[in-house]
């Protein structure tokens, strides 16, 4: 029998035992060989370099020539039934998981905006030089196929916005192929803006430099941050004109057409198995859980009869876990809908997402959010929806008894995502040690803190960041003239009596020093992030074809947790500049 213990217990083994397999490769802050070195430059090469040598690979071994670079679309395309038609015109599917479709070349000449060397050469196995030919700019833009893509979009629906919104699918969205590479790890290659397909209802498939440059930098942003994510390996701009009013309000503008060549280990979504499920497409259903489990989730015996709730308790932990790690970061998704929420519990799909600036649950990132319903502080409970609505699509593969399992397994997903969030905060604030009557001392502590933060409007990020440069004697001394979010937040009158709290709970740390409380701390806590303004500044140079400030941010955010000369110089730690609070972001993308 279930009960919520059992199932607490169920989820806590889960984050080892059936931890999907993308799990595992995600920098994770404790680890020596993270991204996020020690807060000098230098530290993060060596860095790099020890994670190098951990896979024994070298710039040597790259492939330096496209031609022998091979995608297989033969997994995809052979366990599934794919859409009888064969033509791209927009119409409702049914009885698929794909369809075929072909990228439509963008016009005009084509430009690299971006690329990530990081992927190229930990994921695709490829020089960064292969990047510098046309040949790869027509490759990452659907000009040309590359050898052995058969290039297919994905049929699924969602509920966006609280309601079923019926038949969605990729609608300018192609995925290309898999990529096994040298570490066996498996990755789906998609297109995103590359072009109309079945499913792009009334759209035109293509998507604009400002989303693009915002997918691709936040993406790999994310990463660097240590979040599950989609990543994204080049952005290729176009001439082709594409019609978009942005703000919906009748001001309609020519913008250009841009591709983002991005990865994922499965772009799979609670939509994918939700569609079938609405549709009574069961024999699917179960056929794509099936493929799900047996590609992501090697801990799934698949003979276990119990496999789909063990999917599903794995699905609710790991989701739980996603949103903790949103929320210790600031960021908010935007569109958390169905649709854009992964089966493997990454972030994808990035559009009118943000990072919250002065720390206020209420920040509600998308403009078209007149509700709020995605806003920062609900993201936590519009998770539990989404898995509300993954079960409802389970529902027919479920004995009556795993039904009862599965909404026990569910009503364990709170405090999941409160132990979670728990640690991830108390790491922020450098609390080390477990004991119980400290866990409560802790929560208390870092309720404090976020209620102040909130009533003062203090930077989040910066707040937690100059926290962990400032000495315990300078915190003491109150001396915040170079610490514009500390300044912010001293103004507060219950500032020093929290202040006294905190240095008391961290003198009862023994062994440690206050220089090793401030280095755990630079680790978890970064110095930059995607802030609105940063993504628009590179934006407007983009729209004019300099890149130079989108190559800037993506080194810059490549590295979150060190302390950065050009990033100090182009302001990206200071006081957001005034013009930040007029930025917009809409879905128009
Ligand atoms: P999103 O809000 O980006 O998650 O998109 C929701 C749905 O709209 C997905 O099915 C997208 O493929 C589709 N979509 C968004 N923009 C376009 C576009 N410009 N052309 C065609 N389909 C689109
Ligand atoms: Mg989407």
């Amino acid at each position: 029998m279930w009960n919520i213990s059992c199932v607490l217990l169920c989820a806590l083994v889960a984050a080892t035992r059936f931890k999907p397999a993308h799990v595992l490769e995600f920098c994770q802050v404790a680890d020596p060989h993270c991204h996020s070195g020690e807060v000098e430059a230098s530290g993060s090469q060596s860095t790099a370099h020890a994670f190098r040598s951990r896979w024994n690979t070298s710039a040597a071994d790259l492939l330096r020539d496209l031609d022998h670079f091979r995608l297989s679309s033969k997994k995809l395309q052979g366990a599934f039934p794919i859409d009888e038609v064969d033509s791209n015109f927009i119409r409702t599917v049914n009885d698929c998981i794909f369809s075929k479709s072909t990228p439509t070349p963008m016009k005009g000449p084509l430009r690299l905006a971006a690329v990530s060397k990081d992927v190229l050469d930990w994921i695709l196995d490829l020089d960064v030089a292969v990047t510098q030919t046309d040949d790869f700019s027509q490759y990452a833009s659907g000009g040309v196929l590359f050898p052995g893509s058969v290039p297919l979009a994905h049929r699924y629906g969602g509920h966006q916005f609280g309601y079923w919104a019926g038949q969605l699918g990729d609608g300018r969205a192609h995925s290309l192929g898999q990529f096994t590479n040298r570490r066996g790890e498996t990755w789906e290659l998609q297109l995103k803006g590359s072009g109309k397909t079945p499913y792009s209802r009334s759209g035109d498939g293509r998507a604009v430099i400002r989303s693009s440059v915002r997918e691709f930098l936040c993406s790999e942003a994310m990463h660097f941050l240590g979040i599950p994510t989609s990543r994204a390996a080049s952005l290729i701009v176009s001439e082709e004109p594409v019609l978009r009013d942005q703000f919906y309000n009748g001001n309609v503008n020519t913008e250009r057409g841009a591709v983002v060549l991005r990865l994922a280990k499965s772009w799979f979504r609670i939509g994918s198995l939700e569609i079938l499920s609405r549709n009574g497409e069961i024999d699917l259903l179960r056929k794509l859980l099936d493929f799900v489990i047996e590609e992501h989730f090697p801990s799934i015996g698949s003979d276990d009869p119990d496999k789909y709730l063990f999917f599903y308790g794995t699905v609710v932990n790991e989701t739980a876990h996603l949103i903790a790690r949103w929320m210790s970061v600031g960021f908010a998704h935007g569109v958390c809908n169905t649709d854009n929420f992964s089966l493997l519990s990454i972030t994808i799909d990035y559009g009118p997402f943000g990072f919250m600036e002065s720390y206020n649950p209420n920040f509600i990132p998308n403009t078209s959010d007149d509700e709020g319903r995605y806003r920062i502080g609900a993201q936590a409970s519009v998770g539990l929806f989404n898995l509300e609505k993954l079960l409802q699509a389970l529902h027919p593969l479920l004995s009556p008894q795993q039904q009862q399992g599965a909404q026990t397994i569910l009503k364990g997903y709170n405090d999941v995502y409160q132990m979670r969030i728990q640690q991830l905060f108390r790491a922020k604030l450098g609390l080390v040690s477990e004991e119980e009557e400290e866990g409560e001392e802790d929560a208390y502590l870092i309720g404090f803190l976020l209620k102040m933060m909130e009533d003062s409007r203090s930077d989040f990020t910066m707040t937690f960041r100059q926290l962990s440069e400032a000495s315990a004697k300078q915190l003491l001394n109150g001396d915040f003239t170079q610490m514009w979010a500390l300044d912010d937040l001293s103004s507060h009158k219950l500032f020093t009596d929290w202040l006294s709290m905190y240095l008391l709970r961290l003198s009862r740390h023994q062994n440690d020093s206050d220089l090793d409380r401030q280095h755990r701390m630079k680790n978890v806590n970064p110095r930059y992030v995607l802030r609105n303004w940063m993504a628009e500044s590179a934006i407007r140079k983009a729209e004019m074809n300099d890149f130079s400030e989108v190559t800037l941010l993506h080194h810059v955010l490549s590295s979150p947790f060190v302390t950065q000369e050009t990033a100090e110089e182009a302001g990206y730690a200071a006081t957001p500049p005034l013009w930040a609070k007029r930025l917009k972001v809409s879905c128009s993308s």
